[in-house]
């Protein structure tokens, strides 16, 4: 997916200041985007007050969505460089194109996962034979510097491995570590992102990691994490510190755990893009707009999105905290 913003806010992210070192429970609204014509997508990351989660620097939950009589997601061909995006679909079909030549149907509980790396673009539409409703998460992952260079890739695994708790939850395990189940998508920091399906009456506690920081993104139902009931759509900072994450439903419910490392590195985020400098935007921007970098999607029916002016204050990482 993109940042369809026609005037986006540059993001100055990384770094330790804004990382609760012990356990918090701080709960995060979602500001409401319109993507094309007939969606909006609840907007969790970049929020204010929190930019990141571990590696995690874009969270977007959008639907369930009765898009019987619509188009769905159209979102044109768009770049991105220095990140990983990962779709997850609960209900509903995405069928993504990418300059890689790439062409996947990505169907609810499979990843797909794409690392931009020095620099790709796609697109992600519904087919038109597609299911009745839409519901899903698109989430970004900030690479490192020393793999933000790497050779863009796609990947599509519709196998993932699952864990069954006790106390009624049922773990996908969607990128990363969990409970010693690792996905098969490709990492390059700490990271855990998984789907946790919670039967009615659910009590249970996750093994977490103490140095790792977590949220979790309600997908649907009523979870309680930690004591706080959580809307479809909102999602609940955690901070680090934790050995296990109490979880419980009365009714049939789901969330989506996003974890890791805290991200050390200093970013900056515009649009679809993830540098270190105001020069990395301002020449992706460029190349996306006048050059060959990023290459071409073939396949989409219509035009490829065209960048947004640059804001008029130079854009700068912050310094870092320590
Ligand atoms: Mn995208």
């Amino acid at each position: 997916m993109s940042n369809l913003d026609v005037k986006p806010a540059a993001t100055e992210c990384g770094g330790r200041d804004g990382v609760s070192g012990a356990p918090v429970r701080d709960l995060l609204a979602p500001r409401t985007v319109p993507l094309g014509e007939s969606t909006v997508v609840r907007r969790l990351l970049p929020n204010l007050g929190r930019r990141m989660v571990g590696a995690w620097c874009f969270v977007d939950h959008y639907g369930p969505d009765d898009i019987a009589t619509e188009p769905g997601m159209q979102v044109p061909p768009h770049p991105h460089i220095g990140l990983q995006t990962v779709s997850w679909l609960h209900e509903g079909e995405v069928l993504h194109r990418d300059s890689l030549g790439s062409e996947q149907t990505v169907r609810p509980r499979e990843l797909g996962l794409m690392t931009s790396g020095r620099a790709i673009a796609h697109s992600e539409e519904s087919p038109r034979d597609h299911a009745r409703y839409l519901h899903g998460a698109q989430l970004w992952v900030a690479l490192p510097d020393a793999h933000r260079h790497t050779a863009p890739a796609f990947e599509h695994h519709p196998r993932l491995p699952e864990i069954t708790g006790g106390g009624g939850l049922h773990a996908t395990v969607v990128l990363g570590e969990l409970d010693g189940a690792a996905s098969p998508g490709t990492t390059y920091t700490p990271i855990v992102g998984a789907d946790l399906t919670l039967a009615p009456g659910t009590a249970a506690r996750l093994p977490v990691q103490p140095d790792f920081e977590y949220a979790v993104l309600a997908m649907s139902g009523e979870a309680e994490v930690d004591g706080v009931r959580l809307a479809p759509g909102s999602m609940l900072y955690l901070g680090c510190g934790r050995r296990a994450l109490p979880i419980s439903a009365d009714v049939s419910s789901s969330v989506m755990l996003l974890g890791g490392e805290p991200f050390e590195e200093r970013l900056v985020m515009w649009w679809n893009f993830v540098g270190r400098s105001a020069d990395d935007i301002a020449r992706a921007r460029e190349e996306w707009t006048n050059g060959t970098l990023f290459g071409e999607v073939h396949g989409y029916d219509g035009e490829r999105l065209a960048a947004p002016e640059l804001p008029p204050v130079p854009l700068k990482p912050r310094g870092r905290a320590r």
